[in-house]
């Protein structure tokens, strides 16, 4: 896009100088003007002006058409045609030599610190030639102005360099910047990550079941939305510590809450209630088909092994309950309490629902 620009930029300079020349002869009464466009006479000028033209066209189909060297045809073409414009001007404009940095221009606006010492030394030799070459032998310029010409070419490439480093340094430092607020960003979500579960199971933290709860119970209040909650309790579990300690009760945990994320649904949520409670929302199912759920949940806990722990199973009671609208989110666990505590006392390892408050495994099982 910036070849596109510069090339642009290049055809404003190259019309805006023909139209300057041309109004500048037409006005002028000099007879030494007048003669540098009569056939015969002015060759070089007109000659300039059309190899301009020229190089400006064959650098427009370039960069139409080509894929490949796009900024050398940029930098080739803006190169001959400073030089070009130097021949016409100069005869007639005092410090036309100003043209002949517009190359060394170029490799600025690229932030190219290769192709400036290029155009550099390549500015400082060309104009040797030509002034050793053409401008000393037949228009018998004074060295100094050769000097000047040179020394100006050094300190603008010495200036641009330094900008290009400033440049640099500045991009170096945005980068550096956006890196440092990526990574802030990383951490952020990780810690947001860390507030939300619990670090022993793996599973959604006490605080966090209830905001979603809370959110979600709105949701069925204003829309309709029908979810189940099961409150899950370790049948017996203080005797896996006592018997095997507290590191196997944690290993215990871990697994029976990773066999409840693995077994539950996209749109299931499950979290860890507290010790060895654990507590499951459904949110796409209807009573039966949460109950069906917690059933094979159940039976799936019931038959992991531990060999660590004895090898004998460990087993649950679930207390499910469906949401009543208007019910609130206190009866709601009240509800599911006690349909927990009705499976522990009806003998536990059971799935009861709060609605019928009796053992429905016998209905579904
Ligand atoms: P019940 O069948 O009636 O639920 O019997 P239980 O022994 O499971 O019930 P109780 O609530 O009396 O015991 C729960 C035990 O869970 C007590 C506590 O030591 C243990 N516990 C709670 N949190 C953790 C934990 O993070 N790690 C371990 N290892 N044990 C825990
Ligand atoms: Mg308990
Ligand atoms: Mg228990």
């Amino acid at each position: 896009m910036w070849h596109r620009r510069i090339l642009n930029g290049y055809w404003v300079l190259v019309l805006l100088m023909l139209a300057a020349q041309f109004i500048f002869v037409l006005s002028t009464h000099m007879p030494e003007v007048k003669s540098a466009i009569l056939p015969g006479k002015g060759h070089l000028f007109v000659a300039c002006n059309i190899m301009i033209v020229i190089a400006m066209i064959l650098a427009e189909m370039w960069l139409r058409t080509a894929v490949l060297y796009r900024k050398q045809a940029v930098v080739g073409c803006g190169f001959v045609v400073s030089y070009l414009m130097y021949f016409v001007l100069e005869p007639f404009v005092d410090g036309a030599q100003m043209t002949l940095m517009m190359p060394i221009m170029i490799s600025l606006i690229y932030f190219d610190r290769k192709l400036l010492h290029y155009l550099g030394l390549f500015s400082v030799v060309f104009y040797a030639g030509v002034y050793f070459g053409l401008e000393r032998t037949i228009l018998d310029k004074p060295m100094l102005e050769f000097f000047m010409v040179e020394c100006v070419f050094i300190v603008f490439v010495f200036m641009s360099r330094m900008a290009i480093i400033r440049a640099r340094e500045v991009r170096d430092h945005l980068e550096q910047l956006t890196k440092s607020e990526q990574e802030l960003m990383v951490e952020r979500a990780i810690s947001d990550k860390l507030l939300k579960i619990d670090a022993l199971t793996g599973l959604y933290n006490h605080k966090t079941f209830h905001e979603y709860l809370d959110s979600l119970l709105e949701q069925c209040e204003s829309n309709g939305l029908h979810l189940q909650l099961a409150l899950f309790d370790i049948d017996n579990f203080k005797r896996v510590n006592d018997t095997y300690g507290h590191w196997v009760g944690d290993l215990v945990l871990k697994e029976v809450a990773g066999q409840v994320r693995a077994m539950i649904g996209l749109n299931d949520f499950a979290a860890r209630y507290g010790g060895e409670e654990f507590a499951v929302i459904f949110t796409d199912k209807n009573v039966h088909e949460a109950y069906a759920a917690a059933e094979e949940l159940r039976l799936a806990i019931g038959r992991m092994e531990h060999s660590y722990a004895g090898g004998k199973p460990i087993t649950v009671s679930i207390g499910l309950c469906d949401y009543q609208l208007g019910d609130g989110k206190e009866l709601l666990f009240r509800k599911t309490d006690n349909a927990l505590y009705t499976a522990k006392h009806g003998g536990k390892n059971a799935v009861v629902t709060a609605s019928h408050s009796h053992k429905e495994e016998t209905v579904y099982a």
